[in-house]
């Protein structure tokens, strides 16, 4: 079996008092909808992280009787469904920093606003939807050959985002006796805002420029550097910016 391992442990995730916390696995080409598939997702990363530990037992100083004393319950799936909501956020909406009235969540670390819309199913009464399965176009502005939004948008400090604007929200029309697609977009606004969350994308903006990075420098300044890359990268495949910038 082929070594799919960390093969320098010391950049392992996390280390603990005589223990180490290893990647445990990937699998390629799983429908995360499908039992029989995960089934066997699963089933193949316990094979590769019983082969990862007899090479760290062969191989790696300190690592002789090293034996395994936990893993995931169940295997992590990065992609499933998607629910199609009143608005879809978009990967041209990412790149071109598009603003939206509606704005209750953010995506880091680009800090832009998601628009209340994304959270709220077209066809659906009554459901608000706190999690990565919000509506977005499948990809990312990174490197995949095709522009989406969802992989720029289902990290774990954008997702919890989402889950305050939607539990908020939910809150909210119990008190005024409402639905989700109904509510007052104003009032959850200033619900969130009175509860610390940044709404506004100026306050957002000036908590980036404050803080600092180890070289010195501020995330708004690396963020504004990362994203003029990213618009060159897709200026040079031939996208065409609506906006001038
Ligand atoms: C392998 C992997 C590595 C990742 N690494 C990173 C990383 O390094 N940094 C980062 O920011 N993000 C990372 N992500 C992405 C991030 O973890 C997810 O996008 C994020 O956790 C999604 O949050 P969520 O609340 O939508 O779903 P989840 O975190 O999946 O939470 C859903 C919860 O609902 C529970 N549940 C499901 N069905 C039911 C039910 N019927 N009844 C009750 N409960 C139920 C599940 O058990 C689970 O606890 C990674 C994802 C994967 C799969």
């Amino acid at each position: 079996m082929p070594y799919w391992g960390h093969p320098r442990p010391e950049l392992a995730r996390l280390w603990y008092e005589d223990g180490a916390l290893l990647w445990g696995g990937t699998v390629e080409d799983v429908d995360g909808t499908d039992g029989d598939s995960l089934s066997y997702a699963e089933v193949e990363c316990r094979k590769q992280w019983m082969s990862e530990l007899d090479f760290l037992r062969k191989h790696i100083p300190g690592f002789g009787l090293a034996r395994v004393e936990d893993s995931g319950t169940s295997i992590g799936v990065r992609v499933t469904r998607h629910i199609v909501g009143e608005y879809t956020y978009t990967g041209q909406d990412l790149l071109e920093s598009k603003e939206f009235p509606d704005e209750v969540a953010y995506i880091t670390p680009q800090f832009l606003g998601v628009p209340y819309r994304c959270l709220i199913p077209r066809d659906v009464d009554n459901l608000l939807i706190a999690s990565k399965c919000i509506s977005t176009t499948p990809g990312q502005t990174g490197s995949s050959p095709a522009l989406g939004a969802y992989n720029n948008m289902k990290s774990i400090p954008t997702v919890m985002t989402y889950g305050e604007a939607a539990g908020t929200a939910a809150a909210l029309c119990v008190k005024m006796e409402t639905t989700p697609r109904k509510l007052d977009i104003q009032t959850l606004q200033k619900a969130l805002k009175d509860q610390g969350a940044l709404v506004d994308l100026p306050t957002r903006l000036q908590l980036m420029d404050k803080l600092k990075r180890p070289d010195g420098t501020s995330h708004g300044e690396s963020l504004r550097k990362n994203r003029e890359n990213s618009r060159q990268r897709w200026e040079k495949r031939g996208y065409k910016f609506s906006a001038e910038r």
